[in-house]
């Protein structure tokens, strides 16, 4: 079965007790077994749910992956599978790295023993070149955030099967429907199903997919005995939002596209990055990679600061709002919200000005959504 198909009924049979056609939200901690030994394969809601378990399964399936673990958040995700590492072993990441992901790495397992190298994720190579014998992980996202630069995930998965170093991908932004590491070389993906995969912002959640069974036995030892994992409703939001995942992404597609392309001609804006723009340095790497560019569009307004800010009070359909991935459109300031922890002399060299706006574009007519940006450019103007 193909791709939608799977989104709507992978691991998700009519319910065995009732005949729900829907998965039910099993709101329990503990199972009543039946004698010592003798359960239905559920015993207490940590270790395993029916609902958490369809939605692993689903996402599992998308992801082309043998097995799935949901998490409690993004960030227990990602977390989870670190906790495979042990003091003394070596991480290589792209430099460019969700926010709280580089928290992570830097202020909990840095102090715990586990050592990190950043390199420059558009360069396969310097993924190569800073293997040591204790490298154990290397850990990339693509496209990132915000600036929507692209990793070419098949390059760097041969530099590292070479020394047999695992490849981690948090595919967040491109969602499954998009992008699918596993195929591209990869052996794990996390994601914050948060985002897309949830797709109307009311939950927060994270997932671990890989085909590589001692990944999987380690994560799930952890997920058990460190204990994030998600309650029985948000799962069940995870299993209903990615159910029209395939619909929304191509829409969300389709909309950045014709937001990137106006914004591109219009005379407020100095630049526009959208993966799928042929002015994009890496369009050619997207096509190959990607089968869709995906609903976040990056910008830099004329300006600075009080530009931006006038530009963010005048939308009325975007809201002015961190997270992304919902089916409404958000607008965001990189340089105050998701990177407000770099030094600003860091943050402007990579090219996250004060005049750097991120776009989550939703799912709404496209026509408000250009009316509403063109009124919000035009107040910027006026700042
Ligand atoms: C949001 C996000 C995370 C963290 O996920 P939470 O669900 O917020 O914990 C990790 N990676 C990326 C790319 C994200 O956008």
């Amino acid at each position: 079965m193909r791709f939608d198909t799977l989104a709507i009924h992978l691991g998700q049979e009519a319910d065995p007790a009732t005949g729900a056609t829907i998965v039910p939200i099993y709101q329990t901690s503990t199972f009543t077994q039946e004698g010592i030994g003798k359960h239905k394969g559920f015993e207490y809601s940590r270790t395993g749910n029916p609902t958490r378990l369809a939605l692993e399964r689903c996402l599992a399936g998308l992801e082309g992956a043998s097995h799935g673990l949901a998490f409690s958040s993004g960030m227990a995700a990602i977390s989870a599978v670190l906790s495979m590492l042990e003091p003394g072993d070596h991480v290589v990441a792209s430099a460019d790295l969700y926010g709280g992901t580089y928290r992570l790495f830097e202020k909990v397992l840095k102090p715990l023993g586990l050592t990190f190298t950043y390199v420059d994720g558009k360069d396969p190579s310097a993924f190569g070149k800073a293997l040591t014998p204790k490298t154990r992980l290397a850990w990339l996202e693509t496209p990132t955030n915000p600036l929507l630069e692209l990793i070419d995930i098949a390059a760097v998965a041969r530099e590292c099967k070479a020394k047999s170093v695992k490849v981690a991908v948090d595919n967040t932004f491109a969602s499954p429907c998009f992008q699918r590491p596993l195929g591209l070389g990869a052996d794990i993906v996390v994601h914050s199903t948060t985002k897309y995969i949830g797709g109307h912002s009311d939950m927060v959640g994270g997932a671990v997919l890989t085909s590589v069974k001692e990944v999987y036995d380690a994560v799930k030892f952890h997920q058990n005995a460190a204990g994030g994992v998600p309650g029985p409703f948000d799962a069940w939001l995870a299993l209903r939002g990615v159910k029209t995942l395939a619909v929304r992404m191509r829409r969300h597609a389709e909309n950045a596209k014709a937001v990137a392309e106006h914004l591109s001609n219009h005379p407020e804006v100095k630049s526009v990055i959208y993966p799928g723009l042929a002015s994009h340095p890496q369009h050619e790497l997207a096509r190959r990679q990607m089968s869709g560019f995906g609903g976040m569009v990056t910008f830099r307004l004329e300006g600075g600061r009080a530009e931006a800010d006038a530009f963010f009070r005048a939308l009325k359909v975007f809201s002015y709002a961190e997270s992304l991935g919902g089916v409404e459109s958000l607008a965001a300031h990189p340089a105050t919200m998701t990177h407000a922890s770099f030094p600003a002399e860091a943050r402007e060299a990579r090219g996250i000005t004060e005049a750097t706006v991120r776009l989550s574009v939703g799912i709404e007519d496209v026509s408000d959504l250009v009316a509403d940006l063109d009124a919000a450019l035009a107040a910027a103007a006026k700042a």
